[in-house]
């Protein structure tokens, strides 16, 4: 089926950041970019200065940097000085901490105001900052905090002793917990974080960090192995600044709503960096999600420019098919989208719900930045993920048996979506896993895992992982990591998993396990399996459902073939067998 093209009027176009996409994507120029932003004054760059101290010095202090909404709804606003005040304390406080510039800040945060001024109050000190899911059980946050070698670890003293205080000594790097949200005493070894700032000193010189220097580490899951720690550095900044203003549309005094979790990349490029260096308001809503909720938070906050997820707008749609109320929203601008793939119907129930349709974009933890986008100005084709950022030069290739690649030129050619290696947001690397990295790269193109295709008139659309890894409620998760946590449980000799097409979540994870020698697969070892993974992955990386199976189907060299299980369970063909272990045919 196809689907008509929403068409940009003139004024629509003449109204947006970017209101000429071909004219600006040829004229751009990343040193022309960079020039945007002030850079530290003794020299050096900092994301932390652009995000705050920058609007501070230029008289914009009183401007509000952030609204919280509690659960409960209480409101607290922070405006831009106040919001450096408390990040320069976090700051000062990591220095009496005896933190050094490159020590590795974790938080496993909510959507809490100590979330921000960690963030922002590491980079200002020259640490590292590292987000993770809350919703994470403790063995996706040990491994992670492992790898990434966590000196301080901020989170709150409920998620602390639920899902830390266990293994907390077998992180030999970690030094100090900051826990917010202890009324009373911090328990044992851990640090009262409001105590400690309301005597912290309020007054921080940012540190000098280069433009090289890392600033964030972001975790993302791959098919085999560990997590994979996406290294970012301060230079990265450019590319939030940018794509904030050019693909979500975002100027000085807009009230922007991001509803990303904070352990997500989004949470961070565009939940905290891009807004602030665009000088925006940022609505924060403590809440999960509710449909009745966000339509009051979109109202009463008079939200501009609102960012969400595929997931989140097909549940909306959901509530609308027994509640069809119009959203009269008199102030909203642009709506945005990202993390998976946006289905044509979402756009056009933008359109019919909100006056407005949804603009899809696509990036990725290495892309640190969005790098393909339907602009505000720009004609919206529902179903694709529009046109490269200006300044990004996108590709379809196809790899060659050698290793190489080649670029498909032809319209709609099915192929790996390619980008050149020249933006300022690109990851450095993956901590201590060169080998990976290397991998990433061939013929001058950074490859990114995802199949996609271009059509005469350059727009790209999504069209799978190249790989095994799945996307569930916009969560990437490793098989891997899933299959070694089922594989703890004493009964399970072996584990796949897969991902499987749902109408919400996009897709959920599946998982086929083969049981140890003699035992009898039934409801109450599936329930206990179940359980196993809930409570040491977290609900949002466990599988929801598990199947018995006597073998699982591998390769001969003994790899899983979770691509087989999946065509067998959604009835597909399942292709090429030649390398299929032979007992299994
Ligand atoms: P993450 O690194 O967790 O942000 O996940 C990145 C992956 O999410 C991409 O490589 C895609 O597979 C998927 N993704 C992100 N944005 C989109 C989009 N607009 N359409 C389809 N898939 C997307």
């Amino acid at each position: 089926m196809s689907w008509p093209v929403i068409r940009k009027s003139a004024a629509e176009r003449a109204g947006a950041n970017l209101e000429d996409y071909d004219a600006e994507a040829a004229a751009f120029d990343w040193a022309a970019a960079r020039a945007e932003l002030s850079g530290l004054p003794g020299g050096g760059l900092n994301i932390a200065h652009e995000a705050l101290d920058r609007h501070v010095a230029a008289g914009g202090g009183d401007r509000t940097a952030l609204r919280w909404i509690g659960r409960d709804d209480t409101v607290r606003d922070l405006s831009y000085a106040e919001l450096t005040e408390q990040a320069n304390r976090f700051a000062s406080l990591l220095r009496s901490l005896d933190v050094k510039p490159g020590d590795r800040v974790y938080a496993v945060l909510g959507r809490i105001p100590e979330l921000y001024v960690a963030a922002l109050g590491t980079l200002k000190a020259g640490a590292v900052f590292t987000p993770l899911f809350s919703a994470f059980g403790p063995e996706p946050l040990q491994a992670r905090m492992e790898i990434g070698e966590a000196n301080v670890l901020v989170t709150t003293e409920a998620l602390y002793h639920r899902k830390v205080e266990a293994w907390r000594d077998a992180i030999p790097s970690l030094r100090h917990l900051l826990l917010a949200g202890c009324p009373g005493a911090a328990p044992a070894r851990c640090i009262d974080l409001e105590a400690a700032l309301a005597t912290a000193d309020p007054v921080f010189e940012t540190v000098a960090t280069r433009p090289e220097d890392m600033a964030l580490l972001h975790f993302t899951s791959g098919t085999t192995g560990r997590p994979k720690g996406a290294v970012h550095v301060h230079e990265a900044v450019v590319a939030h600044h940018v794509t904030g203003r050019t693909a979500l549309d975002l100027r000085p005094g807009d009230i922007y709503w991001c509803t990303a979790d904070p352990g997500w990349v989004t949470g961070t490029s565009y939940g905290i960096i891009a807004p602030l260096t665009n000088g925006v308001t940022l609505v924060v809503d403590e809440a999960e999600f509710d449909a009745e909720r966000w339509r009051r938070i979109l109202g009463e906050q008079k939200v501009t420019v609102w960012y969400t997820a595929p997931t989140a707008v097909r549940m909306l749609m959901k509530a609308w098919d027994s509640d069809p109320r119009p959203y009269d929203l008199p102030a909203l601008r642009f709506m945005a989208s990202v993390g998976e793939p946006l289905n044509p119907e979402a756009v056009l129930w933008g359109v019919e719900a909100f006056g407005r349709p949804f603009h899809d974009n696509w990036w990725q933890t290495e892309t640190g930045g969005i790098m393909i986008a339907n602009f505000a100005s720009m004609d919206i084709k529902p179903g694709s993920m529009g046109r490269p950022l200006p300044g990004v030069t996108a590709g379809i290739v196809e790899r060659a048996a050698d290793g190489s690649v080649r670029e498909a030129l032809e319209p709609m050619a099915l192929g790996e979506l390619a980008l050149r290696p020249d933006w300022p947001s690109i990851l450095r690397g993956y901590l201590h896993e060169e080998e990976r990295f290397r991998k990433c790269f061939a013929s001058g193109w950074y490859l990114t895992g995802d199949l996609a295709m271009r059509d005469a008139d350059g727009y790209y659309w999504f069209v799978g992982r190249a790989d095994d890894v799945i996307k569930s409620a916009g969560h990437l998760i490793g098989p891997f990591e899933v299959e070694s946590v089922l594989m703890e449980h004493p009964a399970v000799a072996e584990a796949a998993v897969i991902g499987l097409p749902d109408p919400i979540a996009g897709e959920t994870v599946k998982a086929y396990v083969a049981l140890r020698g003699g035992l009898e697969a039934g409801e109450p070892l599936r329930r206990d399996i179940l359980g196993h993974a809930r409570k040491r992955l977290g609900p949002a990386v466990a599988p929801r459902d598990i199947a018995f199976r006597q073998n699982l189907p591998k390769t001969r060299s003994g790899k899983l073939m979770r691509r087989l299980l999946k065509a067998r369970e959604l009835g597909l063909p399942e292709g090429d067998l030649s390398t299929l272990e032979s007992e299994e045919r």
